[in-house]
């Protein structure tokens, strides 16, 4: 069995897929080929928003978006310790600070009764996560954002596809970032990310910093870096694509189906919340008291687990520095102790599902 089955998909689809590589290879147009703009105007067009830039990958995404801004030593960015390092990092690598407002119980997304409280004179954006393909409550922190002057950059890396009241994930906030790695939702076959955004000044800064702060060859701007995207994952992304909306419907299937066969069990099983509309699973992680002895026993059988994420970054080596202690955010804390992944991908058959459910 499979955590997220890349190889079934890639057989499935294997036809258009090497048609857009061979294609490519053809054609030799490596850097900002066709495929690229083409594949930033049709995503925009799926999100629901006017621009899409493509660039190197999602942690690119989150760093270009907070150099568009300005960020710089001083500034803080409020954002959520229960996430992968690359939320943080970024802020950190231009000197800024990360100021970490803990997660709601429920969605593991960001408390929003807790932002407030966090917001200084030199704050100047929010981060929210919207984690495991769940979009986190967006009009509240846009609202609250507003109110105080700040920016909010929807790190939207796991949540490619999900609705909230309606509207799709990166669309719902000033920027989003989101990431094609292989396994994340809408994945290619190396790095890659997506910047979305409404604002046409915002939207050519983005364009800008992915490309050496360039407007017009060798007429550089602003300070920028090379944040490309690869021609060929591009087209990769082109003939994956078609496909998506079906995987993430089938996604949202598999997920209730987990959830379905979970009840009247222990576990406690992702909460939707009432303005979710989809969720696509990025993972299908629950919650056990016993995790070492249900990984074990699961993989025992050939059941693959993974655990997103055992510790939360103020308790990381790397983000001591900032002061953070054991304590600060209890409920990120009780979460990492408890949280644990299983197999999600679009291919998954109920066959399997209650063989995993069955061994708990
Ligand atoms: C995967 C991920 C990233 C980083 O994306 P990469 O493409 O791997 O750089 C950032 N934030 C979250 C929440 C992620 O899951």
């Amino acid at each position: 069995m499979e955590f997220i089955d890349l190889k079934t998909q890639y057989k499935l689809y294997k036809d258009e897929i090497d048609k857009k590589i061979s294609a490519n290879l053809n054609n030799a147009s490596f850097i900002n080929g066709s495929d690229v703009r083409e594949l930033e105007n049709t995503l925009a067009a799926y999100v629901g928003v006017k621009h899409a830039v493509a660039c190197s990958n999602g942690t690119d995404a989150l760093l270009i978006a907070l150099m568009a801004y300005g960020i710089k030593k001083g500034d803080e960015i409020i954002t959520t310790p229960f996430t992968f390092a690359a939320t943080a990092e970024v802020i950190c690598m231009l000197g800024a600070t990360p100021v970490f407002v803990d997660i709601e119980e429920r969605t593991y997304n960001i408390d929003v009764t807790k932002i407030a409280s966090k917001i200084t004179k030199y704050t100047k954006g929010i981060i929210p996560v919207s984690l495991y393909g769940q979009a986190a409550d967006m009009d509240e922190i846009n609202r609250i954002a507003k109110k105080h002057g700040l920016f909010v950059i929807e790190d939207a890396c796991q949540s490619f596809g999900a609705v909230y009241k309606g509207k799709k994930s990166c669309a719902l906030s000033d920027v989003s970032a989101t990431s094609f790695f292989p396994s994340k939702p809408l994945g290619c076959y190396g790095d890659g990310g997506m910047m979305f955004t409404d604002d046409d000044e915002l939207a050519s800064k983005l364009r800008c910093v992915a490309n050496h702060g360039q407007q017009g060859r060798y007429n550089h701007v602003m300070l920028g870096l090379n944040f490309r995207l690869d021609t060929i994952q591009a087209g990769i992304l082109l003939a994956k694509f078609k496909h998506f909306e079906d995987e993430a419907e089938k996604r949202k299937t598999i997920g209730a189906k987990y959830t379905e066969m979970f009840k009247g069990s222990e576990v406690i099983t992702p909460y939707l919340a009432p303005y979710t509309d989809r969720c696509v699973y990025a993972q299908y992680s629950i919650r056990v008291n016993n995790r070492e002895d249900v990984i074990k026993k699961l993989n025992e059988a050939g059941v693959p687990t993974a655990v997103h994420y055992p510790m939360p970054l103020h308790l990381q080596p790397a983000y001591l520095y900032l002061g953070g202690k054991k304590g600060d955010y209890p409920v990120s804390e009780a979460v990492a102790r408890e949280i644990m992944s299983l197999p999600m991908h679009p291919f998954l058959k109920d066959a399997e599902i209650e063989s995993i459910v069955s061994l708990f």
